[in-house]
């Protein structure tokens, strides 16, 4: 097949990317290369195997141009993160919701079946226990700059949902919870990644609020194949699916689990939530999926649990460690004309 993956250099594409490479499929990544990069791919780009094109979902023609003789997209693009969505709220809606549009239009003009990566923000603050896909959505005020990626992704779901089924287009969305894992990075505020370059450097790990805030990570090597399966399963199609993990933790425990893998001596520092994202945040008490409806379309379940995440994850962070560590050896070595290691 012949596979478009937007946002194919962040954190999700790029194992999207490689998985879809491991199938033997023909892949081209159309990524702006904001938060994802160029590095993600590196495995794939060196082989020849990924073809990428450097620009924004808001290019429409450039979309379609992409878009057009494939067999299939999955639309990753977007502005992600917490702090990206709070520092700059007016440049993640157009992204996530124009750029989406641009995708959408593209997929049923050229009658391509197409999966779009939504998110369990989409729930806001129902804490039920074990969220299913017709869960109420209770989200704060819409002047609250964090609840605009919410918004934003629930009007693409049903943007996507409302053209694909005009069309007869296949399409899926899918809702991830807190999918963790190698290569995730911390920039744009999320907490794993985050917590292990603390606890890696010996720095405090700074838990937001009084850390009881559960959430339920899952693996990106669980849900990965899950996109490309569901996206193939008819029944899926004009769904909204759940994927994430099993295992729920506080953000208090997941910090003491980060220290315990990494032998870590850091404190583990409560930090207020408006120091952490300014005046007026609100974050969610627990996020929790059903994952039912996807057990029963795929046989989907997480094979990952947080321990097995966190060790992947803590394993990942220490080998790029190292080799930033060794190429900035090389470069000394190579600024005083050695051209070898010195270290
Ligand atoms: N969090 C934290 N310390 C950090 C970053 C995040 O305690 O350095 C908390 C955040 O307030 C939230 C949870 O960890 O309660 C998960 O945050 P993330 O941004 O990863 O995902 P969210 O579930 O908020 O989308």
């Amino acid at each position: 097949m012949r596979v478009l993956v937007t946002g194919g250099a962040g954190f999700i594409g790029s194992h999207l990317c490689e998985f879809l490479v491991r199938q033997h499929h023909d892949v081209t990544v159309l990524d702006e290369l904001s938060t994802g990069s160029v590095a993600n791919l590196a495995s794939c780009l060196d082989a020849g195997t990924v073809r990428l094109v450097e620009g924004s979902i808001l290019d429409r023609d450039l979309v379609s141009e992409c878009v057009r003789g494939k067999d299939a997209v999955f639309h990753l693009a977007a502005a992600v993160g917490v702090h990206t969505i709070v520092d700059s709220p007016l440049q993640s809606l157009r992204v996530n919701l124009y750029g989406t549009e641009n995708v959408v239009e593209a997929a049923v003009t050229h009658g391509v079946p197409f999966g779009i990566a939504s998110t369990s923000e989409v729930y806001g603050k129902n804490d039920a226990d074990g969220l299913c896909e017709d869960a109420d959505r209770v989200l704060g005020s819409p002047l609250l700059s964090r609840w605009s990626y919410a918004a934003a992704k629930g009007l693409d779901e049903l943007v996507a949902h409302t053209r694909a089924a005009e069309t007869g287009t296949p399409c899926v969305s899918y809702r991830l919870f807190n999918i963790v894992g190698p290569r995730q990075t911390g920039r744009y505020g999320m907490v794993l990644p985050r917590f292990v370059a603390q606890a890696l450097r010996h720095e405090p790990i700074t838990v937001y609020g009084d850390g009881t805030q559960r959430r339920c990570f899952g693996s990106v090597y669980d849900v990965v194949p899950a996109m490309v399966e569901l996206l193939g399963t008819s029944a899926a199609h004009g769904r909204a699916v759940n994927l994430g993990g099993r295992e729920e933790t506080t953000i208090l425990g997941l910090a003491e689990m980060v220290k315990d893998c990494t032998g870590s001596t850091s404190d583990i520092r409560t930090v207020p939530y408006d120091v952490a994202y300014g005046s007026g945040f609100e974050d969610m008490r627990r996020r929790m999926p059903d994952l039912t409806l996807a057990h029963e379309l795929i046989g989907y379940t997480a094979r990952y649990g947080l321990d097995d995440i966190v060790r992947s994850v803590v394993g990942a962070a220490r080998r790029a460690d190292q080799t930033r560590s060794k190429a900035g050896a090389q470069r000394v070595g190579e600024a005083f004309g050695h051209g070898e290691l010195v270290a």
